[in-house]
């Protein structure tokens, strides 16, 4: 069986949802994995953030304009009154259920809630869409079996035995549809894997039912050698190793969340990327295998901070690089790339919540200094320095004319890394495409 992910342009209006349904029905026997209609969950995150700051009118405004983006949609998407009716009836439901929350006190539990609704309204609308069309399909509700841990990370134990229920009390639905991103936290309340978590979703479930493949279907024709938002003249890239993926989704390409690997690859299932727009093109194949010794993309993450930690003697003495470890670990703050040299360490961050504490305590026993506003650039392939040479050499020579502040190589075989200011991103984004991909 296979796993098939629909993201929210994908299931994006009426006719976007139809042409999902007729990709879903193709297939056969599969478990599709929805996302939330695009611009849902951005709207479901501003109605929170008015709510939270106590501004109902201003979550009045986007949750009506919510309403009518939904009203298009059924007016759209079914022949049948009865299919209006229940589909308008669960919509209703949950636009009231939102409004309510403007009374009383507004929690961060509150907030979650009302990020699940997203998923929650997609897969209704397609169930019924699917029932006009006489499809009947298996509602696998994620809060039933998605969970957290207390740290977080999917709870793959629960969840397996959770799914695979669900899965045998059903052995012979035609298709069975669920949601991605929502889940449980460690307590039963509604959480939800991050922005873009649907991807991470699909693989997770694909994972604990030992799919024969995971699709992720989306609004471009697989991975391309650079982000097109940015660079121009980039092409789908055919082939990638599960670690080239993992590298260039938690550099940044966007195509893919960035833990969205890692539950495909312990368990050996190829990820295939897709283009709705374009079911027959080829897009690209995520696996054990792939060509090797050639660069396949670059991508890049923003919103980088550089610590530089100078140690207080001239050399680095045993015990230093333990001591800025501690810090960060102290922290729960995640190191992203690092450069060392005789008398100090640069290391980056994205996560500055506790960046005022970690300088702080830092600070006593080195000499700190912080840029903010970076930008790590990262040049992904299967690169085994045995086996090929000069790629480095090219990325280096691309950047020629742009401010690097600093270097990573050798860490995996699969990237070089670069910081750069945020500023020279998208120059050094195309000098580097211009090089490597021509
Ligand atoms: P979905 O809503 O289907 O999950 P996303 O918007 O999350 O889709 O991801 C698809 C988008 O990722 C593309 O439209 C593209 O703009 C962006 N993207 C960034 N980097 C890349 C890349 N290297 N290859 C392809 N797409 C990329
Ligand atoms: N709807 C969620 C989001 O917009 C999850 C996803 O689309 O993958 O982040
Ligand atoms: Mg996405």
């Amino acid at each position: 069986m296979k796993v098939l992910k629909f993201g929210g342009t994908s299931v994006g209006s009426a006719e976007r949802i139809r042409n999902v349904a007729a990709l879903a029905r193709r297939e056969g026997r599969c478990v599709l994995v929805l996302s939330a209609m695009s611009g849902t969950t951005n709207s479901l995150v501003e109605i929170g953030g008015y709510l939270s700051r106590h501004n109902v009118p201003g979550a009045q405004e986007v949750l009506n304009s919510l309403r009518q983006k939904y009203a298009a949609t059924v007016s759209g998407l079914y022949a049948g009154e009865d299919e209006k009716r229940r589909a308008t009836e669960y919509l209703d439901s949950v636009f009231s259920f939102i409004a309510q929350k403007a009374e009383g006190d507004f929690t961060p539990a509150d907030e979650k809630e009302i990020l699940a609704q997203g998923e929650l309204m997609s897969t209704m609308l397609m169930q019924i869409y699917l029932e006009s069309r006489g499809v009947t399909s298996v509602m696998l509700p994620a809060l039933d079996y998605m969970r957290i841990t207390a740290d977080g990370e999917p709870d793959m134990k629960y969840i397996s035995s959770r799914l695979r229920r669900l899965v045998e009390q059903n052995p012979d639905a035609g298709l069975y549809l669920t949601q991605g991103y929502i889940c449980r936290n460690s307590q039963g309340g509604f959480d939800n894997l991050r922005r873009g978590g649907s991807d991470y979703s699909a693989s997770i479930i694909g994972a604990v039912l030992g799919a024969d493949e995971i699709q992720i279907w989306t609004d471009i024709d697989g991975m391309h050698t650079g982000d097109p938002r940015y660079v121009e003249n980039t092409r789908p890239v055919g082939h990638l190793h599960f670690e080239e993926a993992a590298e260039l989704a938690y550099f940044g390409a966007k195509i893919l969340h960035p833990s969205c690997v890692l539950p495909a690859k312990l368990h050996n299932i190829p990820v295939r990327l897709l283009n709705t727009m374009d079911p027959s093109a080829p897009g690209t194949l995520i696996a054990n295998f792939a060509p090797d010794g050639i660069v396949k993309a670059v991508a890049a993450k923003d919103n980088i901070t550089a610590i530089k930690i100078k140690s207080g003697r001239m050399l680095l003495a045993y015990g230093f690089l333990h001591r800025v470890f501690e810090t960060f670990d102290k922290y729960h703050t995640a190191i992203d790339m690092m450069a060392t040299s005789e008398v100090g360490v640069t290391v980056t961050i994205d996560n500055t919540e506790y960046l005022a504490d970690i300088v702080d305590t830092l600070k006593g026993f080195a000499t700190v200094s912080v840029d903010s506003d970076m930008v790590i650039i990262c040049v992904v392939g299967d690169l085994d320095w045995h086996e090929s040479s000069g790629y480095c050499a090219d990325a280096v020579e691309a950047l020629r004319d742009v401010p690097v502040r600093m270097i990573s190589y050798g860490g995996s075989n699969y990237n070089v890394s670069v910081l750069v200011r945020a500023e020279d991103k998208v120059r050094a984004l195309n000098l580097l495409s211009d090089k490597l991909f021509k």
